[in-house]
C-alpha cells in the first residue's frame, strides 16, 4: 500500500516556507510521494483542496484508481469534499481540526459523509486493513 501526502500549504505563497521544505519533511516521515498546493485560497488554482488537482496529479504519476484510494484527513470542507468529488473512500480523523469538522463546521461539507470517523491515525489505518481483509 502506498502512502501519499496531499496538502494545502498557503504559507508558501507568503514566502514563509518552500515546496522543497515540505517535500523533504514528507520524505523523512516515510511518505512515498507528496503533492503540495502552494497557493493562497484567493488565487483560485485547481489544486487547492477541495479542488482535485492534487489528486489528479497523484493519479497520473502513480496510475491510481481514485475509486479505490482512501483519503484520511481532518478537514471536512477540503479533504472530505475533494475525496467525495473523485469517489474515494473518506476517513475523517478526530485529531487536528477533525472533531470540529464533524460538529461546528459540519455545514461546510454537507454534500457528503465520511465512510469512517477515526479517533486518530492508527484507528484509520486499522479500519483500512480490516476492510482489505474483508475484501479478500
Ligand atoms: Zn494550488
Amino acid at each position: 500500500m502506498k502512502l501519499f501526502a496531499l496538502t494545502n500549504q498557503h504559507r508558501i505563497s507568503k514566502g514563509e516556507a518552500t515546496v522543497a521544505d515540505f517535500q523533504t519533511e514528507f520524505d523523512e516521515l516515510g511518505f512515498d510521494d507528496s503533492f503540495i498546493c502552494p497557493h493562497s485560497p484567493t488565487e483560485r488554482c485547481g489544486c487547492h483542496k477541495p479542488e482535485i488537482g492534487l489528486l489528479l496529479e497523484a493519479q497520473q504519476k502513480h496510475q491510481l484508481d481514485l475509486k479505490k484510494i482512501v483519503i484520511i484527513g481532518d478537514v471536512g470542507s477540503t479533504d472530505m469534499l475533494a475525496a467525495h468529488k473523485v469517489g474515494a473512500y473518506k476517513i475523517l480523523v478526530a485529531t487536528g481540526w477533525g472533531r470540529r469538522s464533524k460538529s461546528d463546521y459540519r455545514q461546510t461539507w454537507l454534500e457528503t459523509e465520511a465512510d469512517y470517523y477515526a479517533e486518530h491515525l492508527l484507528d484509520a489505518v486499522n479500519w483500512i486493513l480490516n476492510k482489505e481483509k474483508g475484501a479478500k
